[in-house]
């Protein structure tokens, strides 16, 4: 670990919140390094001063009811704004009536649009869902792998007769992914190629299968149960990529398969 990562990991430290195996590599460079060591003092230096009882600020009984006061009359007078501009609205054979109807028919397009939206994500919600339990299933069952391998040239020709396309291995060792296999899943209805990178401990799965529909521009990202969940769809195939792993990190996992 260098100074970088360690004050990148230094509050999460602090807080107990990193697993044994990164607190442990944590406390090493700190015990090799004085200015992270001095990082250290001057965060758990500020985090006891922030806890000075002197600090906080205790609103009185009648600044409370004055605040309750004000919401109420400002909720009352909207109401009361809100009802005579409707009625206003709906008086026949004025231009208002027209402007009355052209917002229902503005409210009603565009909840058809929300509609077709909803329908869209919710089957990218499906496919999330099956790539999370991909994801737990490999590692519950201890079927992580069914090639295990960190070698792409022995990974990539097994999927051939296994599938209907060929998924392209990156070799992403130099950026620190190490693959350690690939497997086959069954997702959205079709089998698909599932790689398996792992990154201190931490086992990375990456479903991919060819993309029917067009490219584009965002990786979309999503947490759930305390995995983080990555999806886009390049030139060639649809990426879903799944791991307990934080964010950032799988963000640049995800631009360096981008890249390949
Ligand atoms: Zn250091």
């Amino acid at each position: 670990m260098n100074c970088d990562d360690s004050r990148i990991y230094l509050p999460a430290y602090l807080d107990d919140e990193l697993d044994v195996a990164e607190s442990l590599r944590v406390q090493k460079h700190l015990a090799e390094c004085g200015d992270c060591r001095r990082a250290q003092d001057e965060q758990l230096a500020l985090r006891s001063a922030l806890r000075d009882p002197d600090l906080r600020a205790y609103p009185s009984a009648n600044f409370s009811k004055h605040i309750e006061a004000a919401v109420r009359r400002a909720a009352k007078e909207e109401a009361r704004l809100q009802r005579s501009a409707w009625f206003e609205r709906l008086r026949p054979g004025s231009f208002r009536w027209v402007a009355a109807m052209a917002t229902v028919l503005i409210v009603t397009t565009v909840g058809a649009f929300l509609v077709i939206n909803g329908l869209r994500s919710s089957h990218q919600q499906l496919i999330a869902s099956a790539v999370l339990a991909g994801h737990i299933r490999s590692l519950q069952a201890d079927h992580l792998v069914d090639v295990p391998s960190s070698d792409r040239h022995t990974v990539k020709p097994w999927f051939q007769g296994r599938l209907d396309f060929s998924p392209p291995v990156p070799d992403l060792s130099e950026l620190g992914w190490t693959l350690i296999g690939g497997r086959l899943d069954y997702v959205d209805g079709r089998p698909v190629a599932v790689l398996v990178y792992q990154r201190r401990m931490h086992n990375i799965n990456v479903f991919l299968w060819p993309n029917k529909g067009s490219a584009d521009d965002a990786i979309r990202q999503e947490d759930a149960q305390g995995y983080q969940i990555l999806h886009w769809n390049g030139a060639e195939m649809t990426y879903w990529v799944v791991s307990d792993l934080n964010r950032a990190e799988l963000l640049e996992l995800a631009r360096a398969l981008r890249g390949h």
